[in-house]
Formats: structure tokens, sequence, C-alpha cells
């Protein structure tokens, strides 16, 4: 509690992923969250997570979650741990998913503008394949995942549409060839942007987004019913309402820098043999 505000950052998640699996953590990860861990050794009783399934669902903030409890009624009753955390600036998707999976700041990762360079800053999937790991991509195409992560040498899957990535995700889940899977849906982000954050359309969206992780879940509790699990929905930043009704993000106020993660943990099962 020395000085630090206590608040737990989207940078701290990488750090917090590789200490659940076992691998050490990208080069300038942030240190992980205790509460994650203190939680991944109490449900895998001091075992690593085998498969990992991390849901980044753009533009949630933590204000939605206040105002519209049951719209994430499927995500909740999924989730073992919900933590509040800070993005960080400028609160755009690139710069907070090359945080997110780095673990490192903007200023030391390098995006620190709406941009989608390839990043250079060791990232969590470097840090995967390092140990031997396999991780997986699935997104739209031309979207900020789409671009930040490529160069490296592991599976991506681009789309055009959130259902098609969420579909495939299905798909490489009951595959089970991937240690951690990361799957982005960008649909409330564009309805929010589109007409207004409160607005019905980005509502419904919204609501897609938690039922599409819960059958993510769902999907993955079955197929991984063996292994070790870390399953975590994982937004990138908030959004505010602007002149006009419209929605937007970017600023250093709450509405933009405030969300909040669930993850959950699944503890092996033998199998019936
Ligand atoms: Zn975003």
């Amino acid at each position: 509690m020395e000085g630090a505000s206590g608040r737990c950052c989207i940078s701290q998640l990488a750090a917090s992923v590789a200490e659940i699996m076992g691998i050490a953590p990208p080069q300038c990860a942030q240190p992980p969250m205790d509460c994650l861990l203190e939680k991944a050794k109490a449900v895998l009783e001091g075992r690593k997570a085998q498969r990992v399934l991390l849901y980044n669902p753009d533009a949630i903030a933590l204000w939605l979650y206040a105002q519209y409890t049951a719209v994430f009624f499927p995500v909740m009753l999924r989730s073992s741990l919900a933590v509040p955390l800070l993005s960080v600036m400028p609160s755009v998707t690139p710069v907070c998913f090359a945080s997110m999976y780095t673990g490192a700041e903007p200023s030391v990762h390098g995006i620190q503008t709406y941009t989608k360079p390839v990043l250079k800053t060791d990232t969590l999937f470097d840090a995967l394949l390092r140990e031997g790991k396999r991780p997986a991509i699935v997104c739209t195409e031309g979207d900020s995942i789409s671009r930040i992560f490529l160069e490296r040498d592991m599976d991506y899957f681009f789309y055009t549409t959130p259902e098609a990535c969420n579909g495939k995700a299905k798909e490489l889940i009951q595959r089970n060839e991937h240690d951690l899977i990361c799957v982005y849906n960008g649909n409330y982000d564009a309805a929010m942007h589109r007409y207004s954050p409160e607005g019905t359309e980005a509502l419904a969206q919204l609501a897609a987004n938690a039922a599409d992780y819960a059958a993510l879940v769902d999907c993955a509790r079955q197929a991984w019913a063996g292994y070790d699990c870390f399953l975590g929905f994982c937004p990138d930043h908030g959004c505010h309402a602007i002149d006009g009704g419209l929605g937007s993000h970017g600023l250093d106020m709450p509405e933009d820098m405030e969300i909040i993660h669930f993850y959950d943990f699944q503890s092996r099962r033998e199998s019936k043999a």
C-alpha cells in the first residue's frame, strides 16, 4: 500500500497470466495482480494453468457494469473474481492492448497515439513462444490486435465479423491445439461510436459480448475439462457520451479510464476411464 493508489492497471495482466501459466513474464511487464495469483493458487491448488482464454471486448467501461448490471449476468455468473482496473493513456485501443499484452506503460512499448505499428517490445505471446507454448489470436481484420502483434511465429485468424471470430474461437477451443487463445470483439465500440454508449444499438452489442463470452466459456469448460484453465473477460478502456449523443474515448477521465475485468479458474477433472 506504500504510496501507490492501490488500483490495479491493465498493464498488470501480462505478468499475471505468465505467472498463472508458470512462464517468465514479458521483459518490460509490470508486476502481476496479487488477488489473481492468490485465486489461482487456491483454485488450481498450486498447479499452473494449461489452457487460457482471454476475451477482449472493446470499450466496456466500469460505469456500464454499474449502470447495466443485468446485461453482465452471463459474465458475472461465469466469474469468481471481478477486478476494477485502470486503463492507460491515451485510452485508445492500440495503446491499451499494447499495454495489456506487453505489460508495459505506453512510454515503454512506444504506441502512444492511435497508430498500429508492429510492436517490437516483448509481449505475452513472445513469452509463451519462448517456452514452447502455442498462442493464437482470433480477431477482425484491420483492428488493432490484428496489426500490433504481427510477425510472431504464432497462429493468427482474421475475419470480417465478430460472429466469424467467435465461431472460429469455439472451433479452436474444441480442437485443443493452443495453450492460450486471445479473442477480440469490437462490436460494442463500433456501435457506441456510431450511435451512443447507452443507445439501443450499443446496448444490444454489449449484451452480445456478454452472451458470446458466456458461450465461449461454456465451450472451454467442456473441451478443456481435463486441464487447469484460466478464463478472462478483459476489455481495454471505457467510453463516454459526447455532444450529439455519440460515443468517444481517449481522455484521462473516469468514464474512459475505469474498466472491470472478470476472471475465473477451472481446476482439471480426471477423465473417467
Ligand atoms: Zn478499444
